[in-house]
């Protein structure tokens, strides 16, 4: 029997204990929960799985950008899972408070002065989030486009209350965006200052923060000499090492419900999910999904969900956005380009398109309706 021990001692501005919640199986979904709403409130529990100290899992769920990011160790001290959690509640704060697109924070200044054509000052890792995007974008051939902040805001995507009900914005508003191609590569970075003379320029981090988030916790793991680790943000996740005699193990879950199978994470991987059915606008007519096609301005529809495998949050996040922009007939031409080699694609009717070494990675639960794609040549 689990002897379950709440962490007080890590719990400090925060609030809620749930031992319920530490308890959920590890999960990918062919659709995460969706990151862009922040929220301030963290809470922190700790399990104790067995009695033996360093022959146990330590768990903690730290609740931010609207996810529950699950964090479980395995093979450290009491000591060190007490203290990584609760520096990490720091980080947490900070990241909330620094990359919000649409909260009051770091982030709203630097749009802000975007607008007025004046320079801003960031920090490293915002600064790191616009020089990453902008390969990112070049390579995706501008699906993947951090700069079109204006555009999710005209759509109503800068919200935390889903699904946003009333028509879609009208072909005038968009074009009035679209005519200044807002891009990441408009910004120009001296420093810690960033400057644009494009004044639609406006960056919204959705698409890559958490990506971003996991990779830095799995850093300040490692920092603190912690090996084993798995970092779950909402069926977004990183792990290292493993979970002592065996592999950490994710349920994939197909975009309607139920499961696929499950994977096997092999040392230091990112398991990424981006989808077109969670987060929507919708009137009597149709949905508008919350990945927007930087060309056209509106929705991506043909697929219903992207997965990529690969060795880090950051390029995993934005390229499963980017496939999901590229559709159908182009994302295994931007996969290749992104250099990408374990993708899955699920379109609207269920069929599964991967890749033979996505395949090679996936136990399916029973043979599942599927198209095997080369990608890479
Ligand atoms: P999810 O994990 O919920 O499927 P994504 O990681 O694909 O979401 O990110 C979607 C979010 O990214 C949107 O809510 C918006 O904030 C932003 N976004 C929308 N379209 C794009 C795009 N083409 N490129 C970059 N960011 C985008
Ligand atoms: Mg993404």
């Amino acid at each position: 029997m689990p002897v379950v021990v709440p962490a007080v001692a890590v719990v400090r501005a925060a609030v809620q204990i749930s031992a319920g919640a530490v308890t959920r199986r590890r999960q990918v979904t062919l659709k995460p929960v969706k990151f862009a709403p922040f929220l301030v409130i963290i809470f922190v529990c700790l399990v104790l799985l067995t009695a033996c100290q360093r022959d146990q899992e330590y768990s903690a769920n730290l609740f931010v950008f609207g996810t529950i990011v699950e964090i479980k160790l395995w093979g450290a001290s009491q000591e060190d899972a007490e203290r990584a959690f609760s520096e990490l509640q720091q980080v947490f704060q900070g990241m909330h408070r620094d990359w919000h697109a649409w909260e009051p924070g770091r982030l709203v200044q630097i749009n802000k002065c975007f607008e007025q054509g004046i320079s801003a000052t960031a920090d490293p890792n915002i600064i790191e989030m616009i020089q990453r995007s902008q390969v990112i974008e070049e390579k995706s051939g501008g699906r993947f486009n951090p700069a079109i902040g204006a555009l999710v805001r005209l759509w109503g995507f800068h919200t935390s209350d889903y699904p946003i009900v009333g028509p879609p914005p009208t072909q005038e508003q968009i074009d009035e965006i679209l005519a200044h191609k807002p891009s990441s590569r408009d910004i120009e970075v001296d420093g810690m200052n960033l400057i644009t003379d494009n004044p639609a320029v406006q960056l919204d981090f959705g698409g890559i923060a958490k990506g971003y988030a996991v990779d830095l916790t799995i850093r300040h793991l490692r920092d603190m000499g912690i090996t084993n680790a798995i970092v779950n943000a909402g069926g977004d996740l990183r792990a290292i090492g493993n979970h002592g005699d065996r592999p950490w193990r994710v349920a994939v879950r197909k975009p309607g419900g139920g499961n696929i199978g499950s994977i096997q994470v092999m040392g230091d991987e990112a398991i990424f999910t981006s989808g077109n059915y969670e987060r929507f606008r919708e009137d009597q007519t149709e949905r508008y999904p919350h990945i927007l096609d930087p060309v056209t301005g509106w929705p991506a529809k043909d697929i219903a969900s992207v997965t990529i495998i690969t060795d880090e949050g950051l390029p995993a996040d934005a390229a499963a956005t980017a496939l999901v922009v590229a559709g159908l007939q182009g994302w295994a031409e931007v996969a290749t380009a992104l250099e990408l080699e374990q993708v899955a694609v699920v379109d609207e009717s269920g069929t599964v398109y991967m890749t033979p070494q996505m395949k090679q990675r996936i136990q399916f639960l029973e043979e599942a309706d599927h198209v095997l794609v080369e990608v890479g040549r």
